[in-house]
């Protein structure tokens, strides 16, 4: 038995179930083929269809194809105006690049809490966060679960900040119809092979304000563009721009993607569900919670926690070496989990900055107790109950 198929040299009736995998098919394999065919393998036809789509199947008024999330939201913290030392608040409990990509874009990252109801930003910490010189805020939507946007928004408003959406994990996320992403000035998302859908690596970029398009697309591409272009003379280079651009075979399997992103997330929908009802009579598990009414999840990622006791921050290391242990009993079954993702301020990168465990008491416990279950489409249901059946076979000490 190997639902996910054995790794190399893996004995071969070992069961295997990975966290991950994306679902690539025959539609994929034939939309390569074009850009093959044709010879035309950098930007161009294909991502500009690329482009068109997905802004259509999001929402938004255009989209902005990149080399990944992180390129995305780089380009889009430059576009909204981030200049050297602005401060901008991102959620202590988020992948590394929502923080990474603004300190590259010049600005300082500052950490807000988040809510280990909903595993998103606590709004009562970003307006603590906010400060003389914050000029905007990150909202990341998590594991495909929509951040409460109704205070973000009005913070922003009342403070005079620009909004920059990290989308990466919530495609197909709703809110009364309305997609993560197109809610505030820009919204970025991932197609990285552990997202709903992929290009292998890549992102897109929405910017919803007037003007921001063109100079997103030029920084893009090295800062092409100006008045000399538009003489019809040697093109200008207005900015110091980058080269961030998604390529015409990643596009072509993206466009193929995007074609079945309704089927491959309504799959990772009744997964949720189906984990939500096998495992609700574990005591000491906690699931996600199901997005309130008006409002869809995307389900990016399925992020339990071990909870025999409700979680403290003084009881940091014993919470944590109970999540280790069901990760490593879930190992020894052969399945794949993973911690649900990191605290950037707690990471080596960010430390020296003076932020503690005590100081963000939710990022710190999220990083300690989270736990990521095997989901992605082709997740069958005897793989899906096998892993259930694990999880309700665990003790914890
Ligand atoms: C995956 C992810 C990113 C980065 O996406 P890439 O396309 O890998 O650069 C950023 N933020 C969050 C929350 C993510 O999950």
């Amino acid at each position: 038995m190997a639902w996910g198929g054995a790794p190399p040299g893996a004995p071969p009736d070992r069961v295997r179930v990975p966290l991950s995998q994306p679902s690539l098919g025959p539609s994929e394999r034939a939309a390569i083929e074009r850009p093959l065919e044709s010879g035309w393998v950098v930007q161009g036809p294909e991502v500009a269809a690329f482009e068109r789509e997905f802004a259509a199947w999001v929402g938004a008024g255009s989209a902005i194809a990149t080399t990944s999330c992180t390129t995305a939201l780089q380009l889009g913290a430059q576009t909204l105006g981030l200049r050297q030392g602005d401060e901008v608040v991102v959620p202590g409990f988020t992948w590394i690049a929502s923080a990474n990509a603004i300190e590259h874009a010049g600005g300082r990252v500052v950490f807000c809490d988040v809510s280990l109801e909903t595993w998103n930003l606590d709004p009562r910490s970003l307006e603590r966060a906010l400060g003389p010189r914050t000029v905007g805020i990150v909202p990341v939507h998590l594991f495909g679960r929509l951040a409460p946007m109704e205070p973000v928004l009005a913070l922003a408003r009342s403070h005079g900040l620009w909004v920059l959406e990290d989308a990466a994990c919530a495609l197909g996320a709703t809110r009364a119809g309305r997609h993560a992403g197109t809610f505030g000035d820009a919204g970025c998302w991932s197609f990285h092979p552990r997202k709903s859908i992929t290009t292998g690596e890549g992102g897109m970029l929405a910017v919803a304000r007037e003007g921001a398009e063109e100079a997103a697309r030029s920084l893009r591409d090295h800062g092409v563009g100006g008045p000399a272009a538009l003489r019809g003379q040697l093109p200008d280079y207005s900015r110091v721009g980058f080269n961030f651009r998604m390529t015409d075979l990643q596009a072509a399997l993206g466009r193929a993607q995007l074609g079945r992103a309704e089927a491959l997330i309504a799959r990772r929908r009744l997964l949720a569900r189906r984990y939500r009802e096998a495992l609700s009579e574990v005591g000491w598990l906690r699931l996600p919670s199901e997005a309130p009414d008006g409002e869809t999840h995307g389900w990016q990622a399925f992020v339990v926690s071990v909870e025999v006791e409700p979680p403290r921050i003084d009881a940091l290391d014993a919470l944590t070496s109970r999540r280790d242990a069901l990760m490593f009993a879930l190992a020894d079954a052969g399945v794949e989990t993973r911690p649900g993702t990191h605290a950037p301020p707690l990471l080596s990168a960010y430390r020296g900055r003076g932020t503690t465990p005590r100081s963000l008491p939710g990022a710190a416990i999220a990083q300690g107790i989270s736990l990521a279950l095997p989901l992605y489409p082709e997740l069958g249901d005897d793989a899906q109950a096998y892993v259930c059946e694990k999880v309700r076979a665990f003790a914890p000490g």
